[in-house]
């Protein structure tokens, strides 16, 4: 996010929305739950926003697809990414995984539908991602990094939810906190990210 920011100067705050996950069902065990002082008990998602589709009336979409209207040809219409160069890591290594040792990627089966109701326009892949459809160099280079990125977030959320702010904070504490991942020399500290931050919170 902090990327499409930089790249499309688009500011945080006006790209970035939470979502309520009590039961865990967005998160799915991949994404870390933010905690805010609005409603502490309440986990949430940190997530693109999303925004009312015209090309599907009633229907929501990531606020980058860019969609086209159905037509006799598309009775869907077309969509494709409008941030495609700069599109979040989780966007960019759907829908590989890697096996249990990390020495393959697997591409997962794509669910029917994006969403629990089936609107046509929540309709995903038409037919399943194959290994010819990736680049077998690029991808596994990817899945790493976006690995190391999703451990890291993750210690971003512990050190946010230790003292929850309200969410009108979060941009700038995402921004103090990337800002500040190079040192000219290690801090004394196995831990140097979170210590750092905790010194100047
Ligand atoms: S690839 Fe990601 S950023 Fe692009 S439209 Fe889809 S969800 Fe949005």
């Amino acid at each position: 996010m902090l990327h499409l920011e930089r790249a499309r100067g688009l500011p945080l705050e006006e790209i970035v929305c939470r979502w309520a996950d009590p039961e865990g069902r967005i998160a799915r065990g991949a994404a870390p739950h933010f905690r805010f002082e609005d409603d502490p008990e309440t986990p949430y998602v940190i997530g693109l926003r999303h925004v009312p589709s015209e090309a599907h009336p009633g229907t929501s979409r990531c606020e980058f697809l860019m969609e086209t209207p159905p037509t006799p040809e598309a009775p869907l219409g077309e969509a494709r990414c409008g941030v495609y160069e700069n599109r979040p890591m989780a966007c960019r290594i759907y829908p590989a995984r890697f096996n249990s040792t990390s020495e393959l990627t697997i591409l997962s089966d794509v669910p029917r539908s994006g969403r629990e109701h089936e609107h046509p326009a929540y309709q995903l892949c038409p037919r399943p991602w194959q290994p010819e459809d990736v680049d077998p160099l690029e991808l596994p280079r990817t899945m790493a990094a976006a690995k190391f990125e999703r451990e890291f977030f993750r210690s971003v959320a512990r050190l946010w939810n230790d003292v929850p702010r309200a969410f009108a904070d979060l941009p700038d504490f995402f921004r103090w906190v990337y800002d500040n991942r190079v040192w000219s020399e290690a801090p004394a500290t196995t831990l140097p990210y979170p210590a750092a931050i905790r010194r100047a919170a």
